[in-house]
């Protein structure tokens, strides 16, 4: 299900910071208290923010567990900010997610990963080149979209991860996959009710993939919502990234 309304106005994307984790996340910050993180939120002017907890297979997280005890802890906290309970959820190959289906429908907001290929759990292509991690990246989000458990893609087709990749291989992984086949994927996921993620860090990295991305969204006519991935309170506040978003799409 789509959680923002769709707008290509970057002004009113950044106010909506749908990628953050808490402390229940690892390498979080131990600053990242809900309270403290809409505290955060209600001064940066936030209307909408999303707390994405990890929840990776053979993690020993329980994603279901930390929803209920974040629901009820936000049920503490007054605020006008609108504040989503979901988690950042694994498809961690075609078809293979990492939580039963009753979680990812219980969740306010189910942002799915499909590229932690840094972790053993993670399927790898049978051919490990830019093209085929490109295949893999596609093949696994259409599966997903068979489905209707993802509410959002969370750092969608973001290179970091590839084991062993550098950067000329990381860049080539974002162009060995056509505009033709960006827009179909796009476009299934829009037809699923699920939302891609501008992420800050990714756009910025690859700058060149972030203009196209957004171009062929616009083109297909998807919903964005947009995350930076904050791991601490500054990494949440939204603030001035419009400006530097303008920059790379254009
Ligand atoms: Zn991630
Ligand atoms: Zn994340």
């Amino acid at each position: 299900m789509f959680a923002l309304e769709r707008t290509y106005d970057l002004d009113e994307l950044v106010r909506h910071n749908m990628h953050t984790h808490s402390v229940c996340s690892t390498y979080s910050r131990r600053e990242m208290t809900l309270a403290a993180m809409v505290k955060k939120a209600e001064e940066a002017g936030l209307k909408t923010l999303a707390i994405t907890d990890h929840s990776d297979p053979g993690d020993d997280i329980d994603t279901y567990a930390n929803f209920r005890m974040l629901k009820e802890e936000l049920g503490r906290i007054e605020t006008p900010v609108r504040v989503l309970i979901g988690a950042e959820l694994s498809a961690y190959g075609v078809g293979k997610y990492g939580e039963p289906y009753f979680v990812d429908k219980a969740l306010d907001f189910a942002s799915y990963s499909h590229i932690h290929y840094h972790l053993d759990v993670w399927d790898q292509p049978e051919d490990r080149s830019p093209r085929g991690y490109a295949e893999q990246n596609l093949a696994v989000l259409n599966a997903l979209f068979e489905t209707d458990r993802a509410d959002n893609i969370a750092h969608p087709f973001a290179p970091y991860k590839i084991p062993g990749f550098d950067e000329a291989q990381k860049h080539a992984t974002l162009r060995a996959m056509t505009d033709n086949e960006l827009g179909d994927v796009m476009e299934k996921g829009e037809r699923a009710r699920c939302s891609w993620e501008i992420h800050t860090r990714t756009f910025f990295a690859y700058p060149e993939f972030g203009a196209r991305f957004f171009r062929v969204g616009r083109e297909v006519g998807v919903h964005f919502c947009l995350g930076t991935d904050a791991h601490s309170l500054e990494e949440l506040d939204t603030r001035g990234l419009a400006r530097r978003l303008k920059a790379v799409v254009g």
